[in-house]
């Protein structure tokens, strides 16, 4: 059996290591906080493994599903880290949200040791997760996507191959770009409707059968705002990280992209209002408190 290692059991990586749990493959698991890795393990007959290293060696493939590039940076290094135990022909697949620029560092350290690399962000969310529906976009060569699609097939269910290593990175941040815009315009949009005395549902059954539709009005508002639920499935601080990553790519390309710029400030001073643990859709709850208007 083709044995995989999955590193990093968050809010996404749990649902998504769980469809690679045997017997589709020989699945060891590492997290940081070793007790999600160990009820993991319980729960799925998979392997926690001690460290990184021990995780990843005799593993074919590896993925790393952390909060940021820079996380996945850290543990490929050092004693306990990936690098030593991967050999040649094996290939990192990194789920994080990543930045395009550390994604090409990391592929040129793995290429010394003839280890692949792809950056493959998801899309979709814990439910499509759950569902094994993630949209997985890959940066990287298009062969060793060919190599490890059985592996990703597990838990995606439309797999692209976008372009060369930070390809995946750079579309995942603009989609991600786009649900911010979507988020906040939206909010600011049926606050004033709201004051204007538009009931909110009303408001987005209009819209959801006209052309403003998004997935911010068709599923997040109806499903998390107007029932006040707001969950937490996907961190506010995550998204203020990928905005950032998509105004960085705007930048370093020298496009034109004040939206793209007014949307990464919007999400990082809603970041320092709300907070670590809350909710990306909770950035409402800022729109709300400066129009002074609860859209419910
Ligand atoms: P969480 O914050 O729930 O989990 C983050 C994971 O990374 C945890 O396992 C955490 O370990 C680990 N981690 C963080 N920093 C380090 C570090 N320095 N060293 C080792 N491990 C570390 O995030 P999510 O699971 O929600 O997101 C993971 C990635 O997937 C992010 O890049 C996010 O943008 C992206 N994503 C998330 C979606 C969602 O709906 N949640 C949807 C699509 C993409 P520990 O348990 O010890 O804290």
């Amino acid at each position: 059996m083709t044995r995989v290692a999955f590193l990093g059991l968050g809010a996404i990586g749990r649902p998504m290591a769980r469809h690679l749990a045997p017997p589709a493959f020989d699945l060891r698991v590492w997290n940081r906080t070793s007790s999600k890795a160990a009820s993991f393990a319980l729960e799925t007959g998979a392997v926690a493994a001690a460290t990184p290293r021990e995780a990843a060696a005799g593993a074919s493939v590896v993925i790393t599903c952390f909060a940021t590039s820079h996380d996945v940076e850290d543990v490929i290094g050092g004693a306990d880290g990936l690098l030593d135990a991967m050999g040649a022909g094996t290939v990192l697949v990194d789920c994080t949200s990543g930045d395009p620029a550390t994604s090409r560092r990391i592929a040129e350290r793995l290429a010394a040791r003839s280890v692949d690399f792809l950056d493959a962000p998801v899309s979709g969310g814990v439910a499509g997760a759950e569902r094994a529906k993630l949209t997985v976009m890959c940066g990287g060569a298009a062969e060793t996507l060919e190599r490890v699609r059985p592996v990703l097939s597990s838990f995606g269910s439309t797999i692209v191959h976008c372009g060369a290593v930070g390809a995946g990175d750079a579309l995942k941040s603009v989609n991600n770009a786009m649900l911010a815009v979507h988020l906040w315009s939206l909010a600011e949009g049926l606050a004033a409707l709201t004051k204007a005395g538009v009931e909110p549902k009303v408001a987005l059954d209009v819209i959801n059968a006209s052309s403003g539709r998004s997935n911010a009005s068709q599923n997040l508002f109806p499903e998390r705002v107007l029932s006040r639920a707001f969950p937490r499935t996907f961190r506010l601080a995550l998204l203020d990280k990928d905005v950032g990553i998509a105004a960085g790519v705007a930048r370093d390309h020298k496009v034109a992209s004040p939206m793209l710029q007014l949307a990464a400030e919007l999400f990082r001073v809603a970041h320092a209002e709300l907070g670590e643990d809350a909710d990306h859709v909770e950035s409402v709850k800022l729109v709300e408190r400066w129009a002074g208007v609860e859209i419910a």
